[in-house]
């Protein structure tokens, strides 16, 4: 495989950072992009390294040569490269080993769900990837530049998927980049569509009650499953494609 660097410190990295820059291209596409603000980080397994991308550029702007690597510790001169704000993301990797990557991004309508106040709630069934994973996080604590608001973070995430940060955004942590991407996506969906509904004066999901517990959580494991989340990101991937496909030439007769 051609390398993608001339650093050799990317050696062996060369998959993740395509993972990577297809994220970025998926959540810029979904409305996700915040300008010089939000982030996608992934996890360098066996290392206390993360992948992030150069400081300043907005989602679309990000390709291959635009990703960098830091230590956890930010002790290199790299460190300037990225956001400050990836502290966060260190504690909440250090917090939780499950976790492979990080996104955090600021979409209006999660913003505009947020102020509501009110409660995440399942409103459509891919959504239900997200049932009982959406943890609020209420306060504000100013910009995001500490390991100390990383570690509040992780213990209001706790085990869950996403975080909502009211007049905010969204933290998303998944397994994978894709994981983290598509429960992004999908979480973004479902506050346009809870905003929706709400509009109407009245919001009814999922029948939440025992009898029904079973068969949420069936829906959950089947649609976080990694074969379905794995599917959904590709498709994603290639929604941001579609556009640059060659257009065949009719044939003249
Ligand atoms: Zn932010």
């Amino acid at each position: 495989m051609k390398k993608l660097f001339d650093d050799d410190a990317f050696e062996g990295h060369d998959e993740l950072v395509s993972e990577m820059v297809k994220g970025f291209k998926v959540l810029d596409a979904d409305g996700q992009n915040s300008g010089i603000a939000g982030h996608l980080t992934a996890r360098v397994d066996g290392a206390d390294q993360l992948l992030g991308h150069q400081y300043g550029l907005s989602f679309d702007e990000v390709g291959f040569a635009d990703v960098r690597l830091v230590d956890f510790g930010f002790s290199s001169s790299k460190q300037k490269q990225v956001s400050p704000s990836l502290a966060f993301h260190v504690a909440l990797y250090q917090a939780r080993p499950d976790i492979g990557a990080i996104v955090h991004t600021h979409p209006e309508s999660v913003i505009a769900f947020s102020a509501t106040g009110c409660r995440f709630n399942p409103v459509f069934q891919s959504a239900l990837m997200l049932y009982r994973k959406v943890q609020h996080y209420d306060d504000y604590d100013g910009i995001i530049e500490s390991s100390d608001l990383g570690q509040k973070f992780a213990n209001y995430l706790s085990d869950g998927q996403i975080l909502l940060l009211k007049n905010h955004g969204l933290i998303s942590v998944g397994k994978t980049i894709g994981d983290a991407v598509c429960a992004a996506v999908i979480f973004h969906q479902n506050c346009r569509i809870q905003l929706a509904a709400m509009s109407s004066g009245y919001v009814s999901g999922f029948a939440d009650d025992e009898t029904q517990h079973k068969t949420l959580f069936e829906a959950a494991d089947f649609l976080a499953s990694e074969k379905i989340v794995k599917m959904r990101f590709e498709q994603l991937v290639r929604a941001t494609q579609k556009n640059f496909l060659p257009v065949e030439q009719p044939e003249h007769t």
